[in-house]
């Protein structure tokens, strides 16, 4: 056992329906087996425990580990591809890249960057947009296996409008997709995620596959992209004879409370109760957004129809790994959409960036929150003294403060520390990869 003593902040309640953040300042976690056992003021835990080692990370804050519900693992090394919008972007910048990732030893690179760059942001969990490629994401899955990271995702599946080299056939994709499912499902730390890049460029039988591969593999998720773009809204509608853009998804059965759609920032008010009823949750990606100029999400319309909604990077057209920038993007979104938006405190943001994801994973009983119970994962925020950071820490007003300056000025070099299970995976510049 470990005993942790730290300055801990988590949100155990939404920030959305009336929870606070949580602080203790003094706290003491004990750790047994990679799950929290005790949780108390550090002078109460330390007489019951007397013998068992304390790791004091008293300087800084301890926050539970990143969830980032939409990230694309091939497109880590094409990140910052600034001045397109999104189908131009998908053009000239992803799918070139995605193609590349049919030669596995090029995969295996990629896939070791990608999970780099989470483990650098302090992101512990993900639902990680996949490739093209079954043997891609055969890499992906052996990378995040190796380091020990909480990972769900899984073959992406096209049969049109793409380049012929990422286009696949509904059977081949039901084949590979099991098959797959079939070597990884529950394996470790790693689940299997239905992945249909987007109805732009999936005819009717493929997605009908997608709804053949989730029966045949229990406790698969799904996961795709909706009402993104407007230019690409009225594709789809186009495609799918005037069809609403969830309802592709929704009418062969693919929604569920197992499933995340990433973007919807141009919803019917139809769709969103469609998605409270069905349970789905949404992956927030506000640097995406802004950077493919994609729209304002509106927040507030989701939180009032009742749909869960979590953030995501969505890296590479997202500018970077980090939660706390899609935190912080997430409130200017907001601020920008003045009485149509909604006001975000530095809880929110903490709630989105760990307890919400976990939440629209299906994992709230085991990660996201510092709790007796639950995993522990964990990072630790340790500025460089003198930065920017470390000052506004030493000098915020109350908890709440200095969860803001953490938004506000926090970047991945901030990340001094992060476990999962317990397993220390990364302290500072150093980094852990575990060995099966
Ligand atoms: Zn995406």
């Amino acid at each position: 056992m470990t005993l942790f003593r730290a300055s801990v902040l988590d949100t155990p309640a939404s920030p959305f329906t009336g929870g606070r953040l949580r602080s203790d300042e003094d706290c003491g976690l004990l750790v047994e087996q990679g799950v929290i056992v005790a949780r108390g003021p550090f002078e109460t835990l330390r007489p019951a425990h007397p013998d068992e080692p304390v790791l004091d990370l008293r300087e800084g804050v301890l926050l539970p580990g990143m969830v980032d519900t939409h990230v694309h693992f091939p497109q880590v090394r094409i990140i910052g591809g600034l001045g397109l919008p999104l189908l131009d972007w998908l053009d000239q910048c992803a799918l070139p890249e995605e193609m590349r990732l049919a030669d596995v030893d090029h995969a295996r690179g990629v896939a070791h960057d990608f999970v780099a760059g989470l483990v650098d942001a302090g992101t512990t969990t993900a639902l990680v947009f996949g490739a093209h490629f079954a043997g891609a994401v055969d890499a992906m899955f052996e990378a995040a296996d190796q380091w020990g990271l909480r990972v769900t995702t899984g073959l992406v599946t096209s049969d049109r409008l793409l380049p012929e080299s990422l286009l696949t056939t509904p059977e081949r994709a039901r084949v590979e997709s099991c098959e797959l499912a079939g070597r990884w499902h529950g394996k470790g730390r790693l689940r299997y995620a239905v992945t249909p890049r987007f109805s732009l460029s999936a005819s009717d039988a493929l997605l009908e596959s997608c709804a053949q591969t989730l029966a045949e593999v229990p406790g698969a998720f799904f996961t795709s992209h909706v009402n993104e773009n407007v230019h690409e809204i009225r594709e789809v509608a186009s495609l799918f004879d005037g069809e609403a853009y969830v309802d592709t998804y929704d009418r062969r059965g693919l929604l569920t409370p197992r499933s995340v759609l990433a973007h919807d920032v141009h919803p019917t008010d139809r769709e969103l109760a469609t998605l409270a009823a069905r349970g789905t949750a949404v992956a927030h990606c506000p640097t995406s957004n802004a950077a493919l100029g994609s729209g304002l999400f509106p927040l507030r319309r989701h939180v009032e129809a009742g749909v869960r909604v979590a953030l995501g990077s969505d890296v590479g057209a997202g500018t970077g790994f980090s939660l706390f920038k899609e935190g912080l993007q997430a409130y200017f979104a907001q601020q920008l959409l003045g009485e149509q938006g909604m006001p975000l405190t530095s809880a929110h943001l903490l709630w989105l960036s760990t307890a919400a994801g976990a939440d629209a994973l299906g994992m709230a009983d085991e990660v996201g929150v510092l709790s007796v119970g639950r995993q522990f994962d964990a990072i630790w925020v340790l500025p460089e003294p003198g930065d920017p950071l470390a000052v506004g820490l030493a000098n915020a007003a109350s908890a709440d403060d200095a969860l803001s300056k953490v938004f506000a000025l926090g970047t991945s070099s901030d990340v001094g520390g992060v476990w999962v299970g317990g397993d220390q995976i990364a302290a500072g510049r150093w980094r852990r990869p575990r060995h099966r």
